[in-house]
């Protein structure tokens, strides 16, 4: 079996940490996780959905350069897709979309048991997740066009008001006095 990422290399067994069998590349250190093998292994562990990380969070973890190559299941040759975890850095998952076997480049594994996503992997296939995914990139690019628009100390002020006025039971009132003035 050979590497999704790098087509010269070939996969060698490994049992990554919890206990999980996996075929492993000795030049990027990604993993390859067979469905069934997956399956057995989740049935054994305590099942916890993932919920989307807040903006900032950092997970101080670094991209594998691998992870924006797009590959080719190593099983079937099915097409990998790509499912986004977290903003900060965004890195994505791979599941081939025929046999259902899982691509986690170099520290994604690792990653994922850190946030105890270990044993969802699945879940970050749902179209729940990836809508749930898309809001929050399009919350964060409109954040990123308010600073660009404001400059960093006015959106900053900005986001902070929103937060206020979003906590305040009459958080309302603030809004529509803000409305009328500009629409004035
Ligand atoms: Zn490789
Ligand atoms: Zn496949």
């Amino acid at each position: 079996m050979r590497c999704p990422k790098d087509k010269e290399e070939s996969l060698v067994d490994v049992v990554l940490s919890g206990g999980l069998t996996a075929h492993h590349c000795p030049a990027c250190d990604g993993n390859w996780v067979e469905s069934d093998i997956y399956a057995a292994w989740r049935s054994q562990q305590e099942e916890r959905l993932p919920v989307p990380l807040p903006e900032d969070a950092d997970m101080g973890y670094t991209p594998a350069p691998q992870d924006a190559r797009a590959g080719l299941c190593p099983n079937c040759k099915g097409f990998l897709a790509r499912s986004r975890i977290g903003l900060n850095p965004a890195f994505y998952v791979e599941r081939c979309s025929r046999c259902g076997g899982v691509w986690l480049d170099q520290g994604e594994w690792e990653v994922l048991q850190q946030l105890g996503w270990d044993g969802a992997i699945d879940h970050l296939f749902t179209e729940d997740w990836q809508s749930e995914m898309r809001e929050q990139e399009y919350a964060e690019r409109e954040r990123r066009a308010t600073i660009e628009k404001l400059g960093e100390d006015l959106a900053q002020q900005i986001f902070d008001l929103t937060e206020k006025l979003a906590h305040h039971p009459n958080g309302d009132f603030g809004v529509a006095y803000l409305m009328r003035r500009f629409m004035e």
